[in-house]
């Protein structure tokens, strides 16, 4: 993606004090109405309703400061086009579970791929509008009669017709799926698939498009919104019957679909990791606010070895997983092989937020399960991460393979590995445009209360 190229112009100091106080002021404060209206949005009589009102809201002042949408490309208003500077700051936007969404960065990805594999008809007619969020956009990979891990075991497939395609089969688990105005559907098309050929179903990455799909065609259904431990989140089963999808909607050329996936998903988890990463925090800070409460003074938690012990588990896979995320960054800014460290880089994420969002409602004691705070919320959300993205034993494994397969040699390439590593002074690769004291402001907790009572 083009997105890497050029330096950042913008005083990343004063960016992040300015969305660190709109995350304490305003949205961290809007957290238990947020997740009410969210789950409230469920149900067939809002299948239409536009979005969520009181995020529509935080997303007009977002924009108002000049903080929606800074990793959109620069054409539709980005500032950021360093990936490890933007990182910094999609930590901060993931401080809270509806940053992504307030802040824009959860559509740049679709943003990114529609500019650079979309016909001028799509650019017209939909980037322009989803960028200034008079659109919403998702994307339909997995399936439900098929493994999301194995993409040679989906079904959804397009059929050549009179200037198009014509579209059949089912997609599950889609983000935004209700409100959006379209759908970057996965489908396979022509090299011809013989649904009754088991062997067929590993026939080659070729086999598969990525097509555009707008939600008002005929044949396109929301089916079910499927709740996730109880809660609408915004994931929805949909249904494609003969969906007509024109010549130009298709992205990329036929047969691309496949690498354009693979490209997007090494940005995309890096930046839902940077998203995790910044919830691990707030878990942390969360945890360090309970010890220190007056609850907490009363029986002496901060002495407490076991209590001691959890603080420093948690806070060394956050900043393991910190490095590490950084590590990848760099490389893919340097346009080198970075697969292995992307995916050990979103299981390191995932794992620091698990981990602190256990410990943190383990602190809490029985409250911790309450609606005193938002961790009931985010300990749902870090679990989900084992799986959303990637299951955890497909990455690890592709990565284990990739490890023994070509053992990185330390003796022959030790430059390059240490460089690796020492290019990242204090979590950030010197490259950056960032400070130490900008760094400072970035990893500084964002607020000392969190609790959404
Ligand atoms: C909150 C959330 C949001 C999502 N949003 C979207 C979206 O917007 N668009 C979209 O297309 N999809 C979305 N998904 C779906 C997600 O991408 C898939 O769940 C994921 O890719 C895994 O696919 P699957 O669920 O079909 O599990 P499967 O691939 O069937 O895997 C099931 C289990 O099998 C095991 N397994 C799989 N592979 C291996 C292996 N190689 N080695 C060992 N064990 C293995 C693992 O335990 C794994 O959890 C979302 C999911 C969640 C939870």
């Amino acid at each position: 993606m083009e997105i890497y190229k050029t330096e950042t112009d913008i005083n990343i100091n004063e960016y992040s004090n300015t969305l660190r106080k709109f995350m304490a002021g305003k949205v961290i404060p809007a957290e238990a109405k947020l997740y009410k209206e969210r789950h409230e949005a469920n149900g067939p009589e809002n299948i239409s309703k536009d979005k969520i009102s009181l995020i529509s809201d935080l997303q007009d002042e977002a924009r108002h400061l000049g903080l929606y949408g800074q990793f959109f490309p620069k054409q539709y208003g980005g500032m950021f086009n360093q990936l490890s500077d933007y990182l910094m700051i999609a930590q901060i936007e993931g401080y809270s579970e509806f940053g992504p969404e307030i802040f824009g960065s959860e559509i740049s990805l679709d943003i990114h791929t529609l500019k650079k594999y979309g016909t001028s008809h799509i650019q017209k007619a939909y980037t322009a509008a989803i960028a200034d969020g008079r659109y919403t956009s998702s994307y339909g990979m997995t399936e439900p009669n098929a493994n999301g891990s194995v993409p040679h075991t989906f079904t959804t497939i397009g059929t050549p017709c009179h200037d198009g395609w014509l579209i059949n089969g089912r997609k599950w688990f889609i983000c935004r799926a209700k409100t959006a105005k379209v759908i970057l559907t996965l489908v396979r098309t022509p090299p011809e698939y013989d649904h009754s050929d088991q062997n067929s179903r590993c026939s080659n990455e070729a086999s598969f498009s990525l097509m555009l799909v707008d939600t008002k065609s005929a044949g396109f259904r929301v089916e079910r919104p499927i709740p996730l431990f109880g809660n609408y989140q915004g994931q929805c089963e949909l249904s494609y019957d003969s969906v007509f999808v024109p010549t130009s909607h298709v992205l990329g050329t036929i047969g691309d679909g496949m690498n354009i996936v693979k490209e997007r998903l090494m940005t995309g988890r890096l930046l839902r990791s940077a998203q995790w990463l910044g919830l691990a925090q707030r878990c942390y800070d969360l945890m360090c606010d309970r010890v220190n409460s007056e609850h907490g003074k009363r029986i002496y938690l901060s002495s407490k070895q076991l209590i001691r012990q959890q603080a420093v588990t948690a806070y060394q896979k956050l900043i393991s997983a910190r490095a590490i995320h950084m590590q990848a960054a760099s490389l893919l800014d340097q346009h080198k092989n970075a697969a292995v460290e992307v995916n050990l880089a979103k299981v390191s994420a995932s794992e620091a937020l698990c981990i602190a969002a256990d410990v943190a409602i383990q602190v809490h004691g029985a409250e911790g399960f309450s609606d005193r705070t938002s961790l009931p919320h985010i300990f749902h959300l870090a679990r989900m991460t084992r799986i959303l993205d990637g299951a955890e034993e497909a990455l690890v494994s592709s990565i284990g393979k990739q490890l023994l397969d070509q053992p990185p040699s330390f003796l022959e390439n030790s430059h390059d590995v240490m460089s690796n590593v020492f290019s990242h002074h204090n979590g950030a690769p010197t490259h950056c445009t960032m400070n130490n004291t900008q760094q400072d402001s970035i990893h500084t907790p964002i607020y000392a209360h969190t609790s959404t009572a």
